[in-house]
This record gives structure tokens, C-alpha cells and sequence, in this order.
């Protein structure tokens, strides 16, 4: 069995990769962001977004791809109404990133290109008839094209999984669906299921892929060369038409646009984060997995990781597991070494949340002490408590009174009353 992929991914660019529009899709009103150039009316003419090559040569260095000291673009011709111009601007040999791999468990998924294109606009089916919304129009992509090297649906998943990550790491939005091609052959013929959406849907599509073909081939039959579609709902690929050849798209120069020289774009060495989670895992001696799924999709995780000793290690994982228990995700560098310098095993959440605002830990004695002053309270003014469950602003007076006197938060004052209130010997 052999998988490629065309995974398709949108730029963080504020602006088009040919016009100044803004660079979203903008749903609450459509054909918003438009301009001659992306709604591809005659004579209007493209400027490259020069952020779009910088950040695309930072993905294909990522990626392992030599980047092309000159780039260029060509036109893919062919007629769809979300292309009104009559062509796609894309890249081919002129791509900016060729030759690179991305490596799983060992093993090099290569690389054939990183090329820059543009999404073409959307279209929106209607009962009998259809719309066109340009706001995606012109939105910079990169489609990165592999070889046929992934052999199982587990490679998929962990190839998805490891470029997703790089590509985090490379600024790429991680909530955005990406969109793949995906080409998967059992005989000598190839099958392309076109567009499908998402990481879970591409791994449907492969396995549903994968059972078809096996069982045509089964039964003695021929696998047609053929594009097909993947639908959600039922889970199956449908055929769409017999595969086109490359042949058949008249690609020709863009003679609007030039040679893009890319020497000048800074290149940093590029954060691999496979490579890195299995470099913190050796040093300390622990899961690669752990790790990974730490800091596959936190950059912050990565950089605490990487800074700790290896004495702290292991309460540092442990600290950032408690974060995620408590749903707390927009922790800083500074709370995380706040929070390391205490005792955070034994806190709820609250109390939790209270050392990370600043205030000080209340340890078990000091707990022990607050909840005799409330009860000694209790005993001096036994209308006291009829009057707390009665009154709210009593309850307010003691939270008060509690927090000034040992530098509490409110909420953790009340909860250390309340527990007062409850127990036994108080009623
Ligand atoms: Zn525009």
C-alpha cells in the first residue's frame, strides 16, 4: 500500500497573497474582502505578499526542503466557477521549498514541495442553484505535496500529527482544518480522494479507501484510476470522475508576476518538535509520549521543558498535568515557576488559583487555625450562625474579617467557613 498526500494550509498573513484584502474569511458578510485582483476581474494585476514567501521558506526549512533560490509562479488552467479568471496562481518546479522529509518513529516521509497558491473562492450550494463568496478568494495557502512513503494508517496519524506540530511551530493556525488530496494505491492504479477536511475525516477516508480496494482486488477486479470524494455523513468515498493527468492543465508562466529571489529571507534553525520532545524525554528519563503530548501544541510547555533540570523534572511535568486538570490554560512562564516553588499537590482548585494570583499558600496548620478562630467565633456568639445562614451580608462581614486577618483570597475565606458550618460538632 502506498499514501501521498497534498495537504493544503493557509498562511497567517494579515493580508491576500496578491491584493491588500484582509487574509480571512469573513462569514459574517460575504464578498467583503474583495478587489479587482481576487475577484479576478481583466487587467487586474497581482503583487506578491512578500510575508507570505518569508513565511512559506520558514515551513519548507522545517520541513527539510531545500529552499529554491528563485521562486516563480505558473498558471493552472482550468474552468470552475470559484475561479472566475480562469486559472489557479500556483507554484510547480519554481516551488519554493523541494526535497525535504518529515520524519516519524524513525522513519522519512519525504517531501516533494512546499509551493505557495492561491485558495480559490467558495462556493455555497444552494437547493437548485449555487453562490459564490470571494472573501477566501486570493487567502495564501501552501500545499505541501510528499511521496508515496506512508505504508499503514498508523504512519497517517502519526505523519498528520508531526506535521501539524511543526507547522504550529511555524505560526500556522492550529485550530483551521486542513484540507487533503490524498492519493492511495493497493494496485498500480492511484486513486485521489479530493478535499477531505480535517485529520479524523482523512483517516476515515483512507481506512474506507483501503477496504474498498482490498476487496475489489479480492474479488479479481480492476482499481479504475479515478478521483473521488470523500462524504462525512456516511463515511464513504464516492467516485467523482476518471483522474485527470497533469498534462491536462494547460500550465503555462505567470507573466504578471517575476523571479522571487529568497536569499535574503532570514532562515532560524527551525524547531522540529519531535526531534526536541525525544531530546527532553532522554535527559530525563521519560515518555516520549508524555512529552509530546505536552508539548506538541504549547510552545510555552516546550520552553519550561527545555529550562528544567533534571532534579525539577519530574514535578514540573506533574505541575503542568495539575494546569491541565484544573482547565487552566493561560498560565504564563511566571506562574508555572511560581507555582513550582509550592506546594501545589495539595491544593484544590482554588486554592490553586489563589497561589498562582500571588497570595500566599495556606498550609495545613494555617487551615487548621483559621477554621478554630471561626469556630471560637461560633461558640462566643451562638446566634451567630442562624444569623450567617440567614443574612448574606454576615457571611460577607466574616469572609472579610477572615481575609485581612490571614491574607486569603475571598473565595478560599468562605470556603474555609463553610466547611466550619457544615461539620458536625459546629451544629
Ligand atoms: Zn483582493
Amino acid at each position: 500500500m502506498k499514501i501521498g498526500l497534498e495537504v493544503h494550509v493557509a498562511l497567517p498573513t494579515r493580508t491576500k497573497l496578491f491584493c491588500s484584502d484582509p487574509a480571512y474569511e469573513n462569514l459574517e458578510e460575504v464578498n467583503s474582502n474583495v478587489c479587482p485582483v481576487c475577484l479576478g476581474l481583466p487587467g487586474a494585476k497581482p503583487v506578491l505578499n512578500k510575508k507570505a514567501l518569508e513565511i512559506s521558506a520558514g515551513i519548507a526549512n522545517a520541513l527539510n526542503c531545500s529552499i529554491n533560490k528563485k521562486t516563480w509562479f505558473i498558471r493552472k488552467v482550468y474552468f470552475y466557477p470559484d475561479l472566475p479568471k480562469g486559472y489557479q496562481i500556483t507554484q510547480l518546479d519554481g516551488s519554493i521549498g523541494l526535497n525535504g522529509y518529515v520524519e516519524i518513529s524513525g522513519k522519512h516521509i519525504r517531501i516533494r514541495r512546499v509551493q505557495i497558491e492561491e485558495d480559490p473562492a467558495k462556493i455555497i450550494r444552494e437547493k437548485d442553484y449555487s453562490l459564490i463568496d470571494f472573501n477566501r478568494s486570493g487567502i495564501p495557502l501552501n500545499e505541501i505535496v510528499t511521496e508515496p512513503d506512508i505504508e499503514a494508517i498508523d504512519e497517517l496519524r502519526d505523519f498528520m500529527e508531526e506535521l501539524r506540530s511543526i507547522l504550529y511551530y511555524q505560526g500556522v493556525d492550529i485550530n483551521q482544518e486542513l484540507k487533503t488530496d490524498l492519493n492511495i494505491s493497493l494496485s498500480e492504479n492511484r486513486v485521489e480522494v479530493k478535499n477531505v477536511t480535517g485529520v479524523n475525516n482523512l483517516l476515515n477516508a483512507a481506512k474506507y479507501e483501503i477496504k474498498r480496494q482490498e476487496s475489489l482486488l479480492n474479488e479479481g477486479k480492476e482499481i479504475k484510476r479515478e478521483t473521488r470524494t470523500y462524504n462525512a455523513d456516511s463515511g464513504e468515498t464516492l467516485s467523482l470522475r476518471e483522474k485527470e493527468t497533469e498534462e491536462e492543465y494547460g500550465f503555462i508562466f505567470e507573466p504578471d508576476l517575476t523571479f522571487y529571489s529568497t536569499k535574503e529571507i532570514p532562515l532560524s534553525e527551525a524547531i522540529i518538535p519531535g526531534k526536541k520532545a525525544r531530546e527532553i524525554a532522554l535527559r530525563n528519563g521519560y515518555s516520549e509520549k508524555t512529552i509530546k503530548e505536552l508539548t506538541y501544541f504549547d510552545r510555552k510547555n516546550l520552553d519550561i521543558l527545555s529550562g528544567l533540570k533534571s532534579d525539577e523534572f519530574k514535578k514540573g511535568v506533574s505541575l503542568i498535568e495539575k494546569f491541565a486538570s484544573f482547565n487552566i490554560t493561560d498560565y504564563t512562564k511566571e506562574d508555572f515557576y511560581r507555582m513550582i516553588a509550592s506546594e501545589f499537590n495539595q491544593l484544590d482548585k482554588q486554592a490553586f488559583k489563589s497561589v498562582m494570583a500571588g497570595n500566599p499558600q495556606v498550609n495545613e496548620a494555617d487551615r487548621q487555625e483559621i477554621k478554630q478562630f471561626v469556630k471560637d467565633m461560633l461558640v462566643d456568639d451562638p446566634a451567630l450562625l442562624s444569623r450567617i445562614k440567614e443574612d448574606g451580608k454576615i457571611m460577607n462581614f466574616l469572609v472579610g474579617k477572615i481575609k485581612k486577618k490571614y491574607n486569603l483570597s475571598a473565595n478560599e475565606s468562605a470556603d474555609l467557613i463553610k466547611e466550619v458550618i457544615k461539620s458536625p460538632s459546629v451544629n
